[in-house]
């Protein structure tokens, strides 16, 4: 199927459209640098960013993808989690569309759309599926039968996200927003090594597959704030190098562990964090070591884009999986188990 799929939960407006699990264009338009100053995406500076490029990103992907939107099967859309305000914006244009072409609308919740993104890159999902999703706003090992109706949480995060713990880092090193790739650049020319910063939650009596990164976040910061106290310069590819090796050995650490547990041999990392060098070279070390294959995509299609919308949107039609009804709400905290929004007026299928 020809799919268009729309992506509005935060500060990117991403358009992409795929047929099948091939993708023909992915269009994106950030908001990020009018939410920089602030140092964090404000949330009616992104829904009026989300207004105004909503229509031309579709205008861009449809001329990428050579496709007219006439030919659309179906339109896939975000319904959350995510900033209430920026999905409506998403929800809006999607049900326009659909409505405006006859075709057939699909509410998906994002966290499945950044595992199933993966397909346009490595083919089908091996099912189960085994998913380390971390993000700006969520950090989970999730188990996945079937990334379009049964998505399943081993463990998550008990306080901030992985991305979150980047983002206030970099800002208590005075780096800027966001902080996940900054951090990356600086810790390229630091020595992991040099300050043992805490891991998490892997205590003998911890649970296994949970993450914890506010204390890391913390130590960082009385680290840095005792060397600023005693006049002392801070070394800032050190501390990045030695947060970011505290950071990603946890991550890699409880996902091999959660493979081998649930005998999986494969490992699937998605989310913006994905994007992070230093995690993608240290899975793929730890899964090459335990025989497990390692799935990436590529670190544009980890962070925030339509393509991933659309890939889950394809799939839910290749299967046959019931479309949304045009009243779809809007979600800002609908569940990770909750691949689809039905609509409130969907007929009830007990
Ligand atoms: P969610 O998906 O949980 O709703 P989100 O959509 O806001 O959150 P994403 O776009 O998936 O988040 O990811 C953004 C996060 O990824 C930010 O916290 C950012 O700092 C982080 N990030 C992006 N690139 C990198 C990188 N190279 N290294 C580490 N973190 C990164
Ligand atoms: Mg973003
Ligand atoms: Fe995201």
């Amino acid at each position: 199927p020809l799919v268009l799929g729309i992506e509005t939960s935060c500060d990117e407006t991403g358009v992409g459209v795929v047929r099948g699990r091939t993708l023909l264009a992915d269009a994106v338009a950030s908001s990020v640098d009018e939410h920089a100053r602030y140092g964090g995406v404000v949330p009616e500076v992104a829904s009026r960013a989300h207004l105004e490029a909503m229509v031309p990103t579709i205008q861009r992907a449809l001329r990428q993808a050579g496709v007219s939107a006439r030919d659309l099967d179906a339109v896939a859309v975000t319904a959350g989690p995510g900033l209430a305000g920026a999905l409506l914006v998403g929800v809006s244009a999607a049900k326009a569309y659909a409505y405006a072409l006859g075709k057939p609308l699909y509410g998906v919740n994002h966290l499945a759309s950044h595992i199933c993104v993966d397909q346009l890159e490595h083919g089908p999902l091996p099912e189960p599926t085994m998913a380390l999703l971390v993000s700006g706003g969520h950090s989970s090992l999730l188990l996945a039968p079937d990334i379009t109706s049964d998505v399943r949480p081993l463990g998550a995060t008990i306080d901030d996200a992985a991305g979150e713990a980047f983002d206030k880092v970099a800002r208590v090193l005075g780096l800027g927003f966001p902080g996940g790739p900054v951090i990356d650049r600086y810790a390229r020319e630091g020595d992991p090594a040099a300050i043992a910063f805490p891991r998490g939650l892997t205590g003998g009596r911890d649970p296994l597959y949970d993450f914890s990164f506010s204390g890391l976040k913390t130590a960082v910061a009385r680290w840095v704030e005792a060397r600023r106290r005693d006049g002392q310069e801070v070394p800032v590819a050190d501390v990045a190098a030695s947060f970011q090796e505290a950071v990603v050995d946890v991550l890699t650490r409880k996902a091999l562990r959660a493979c081998k547990d649930n005998g999986v041999d494969h490992l699937m990392i998605g989310g913006g964090v994905a994007a992070n060098s230093r995690l993608r070279a240290l899975a793929l070390e730890r899964c090459e070591g335990a025989g497990i294959r390692l799935r990436v995509p590529r670190p544009g299609l980890c962070t925030d884009n339509g393509a991933m919308v659309a890939s889950l949107g394809s799939e839910m039609v290749a299967r046959g999986r019931a479309a949304s009804t045009l009243d779809l709400p809007a979600d800002s905290s609908l569940p990770v188990t909750e691949v689809s929004v039905p609509g409130h007026s969907h007929p009830d299928p007990h």
